[in-house]
């Protein structure tokens, strides 16, 4: 059986906070329970965890053939902030789904990009330098992870999530760009690329 980390989310007004003013904002409660609407928001999110999340973690160690290092993850909501992987930090959209699948893509960073992982993935991410050199370092960090992805938006969700993340990234000319990179190299030959080279 894979072993995947345990997902925990929270919600976390500190981080709100930095994001919006720094550390001058004026925090609006001392009050450190979420409120009503912010429960709500978690249950939310921990009910489309139960549904996919689980299955997307243990489908990434097997396309990736890789264990999940950690064993719990925290993953912090926050009002405004762009998604970063370490700590996972996500913003609070208003359809919870979209927030979900954007857990999804900062824990493929962890996954692949950090610590042994990313060290047996050296093989791997020469290729992505050398066939790509030419692309930013966004498009070429994303390319491995838009190929996991894809493969999990068919597997678990269908075409039409699939297409619903392509087009939210079109905003984003790196990002737009290396889904089109996985698009017409086809998502299946990308990943035999970039993980039999495992060390
Ligand atoms: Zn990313």
């Amino acid at each position: 059986m894979v072993k995947i980390p345990e997902i925990e989310y929270q919600f976390s007004g500190p981080i709100t906070e930095c994001t919006l003013e720094g550390f001058s904002y004026p925090r609006v409660s001392p009050i450190l329970h979420p409120t009503d609407e912010q429960s709500d928001y978690l249950s939310k999110l921990d009910d489309l965890w139960k549904i996919h999340g689980v299955l997307e973690l243990e489908e990434i160690a097997k396309i990736t053939g890789l264990d999940w290092e950690e064993e719990r993850i925290t993953i912090y909501v926050t009002k405004y902030a762009s998604p970063i992987s370490r700590p996972v930090i996500i913003p609070q959209t208003k359809n919870p789904l979209i927030a979900h699948h954007i857990s999804i893509h900062e824990l493929i960073h962890q996954h692949i990009g950090r610590g042994r992982n990313a060290d047996r993935l050296i093989k791997g991410w020469d290729w992505i330098d050398k066939d790509f050199k030419d692309e930013s370092f966004i498009t070429r960090n994303h390319i491995p992870l838009h190929a996991i992805h894809t493969s999990l938006y068919l597997k678990i969700f269908g075409e039409s999530e699939l297409a619903w993340n392509f087009k939210y990234d079109k905003k984003h000319p790196e990002y737009n760009r290396s889904w089109k990179i996985v698009q017409s190299l086809g998502h299946e030959k990308v990943l035999e690329e970039f993980f039999p080279t495992i060390i």
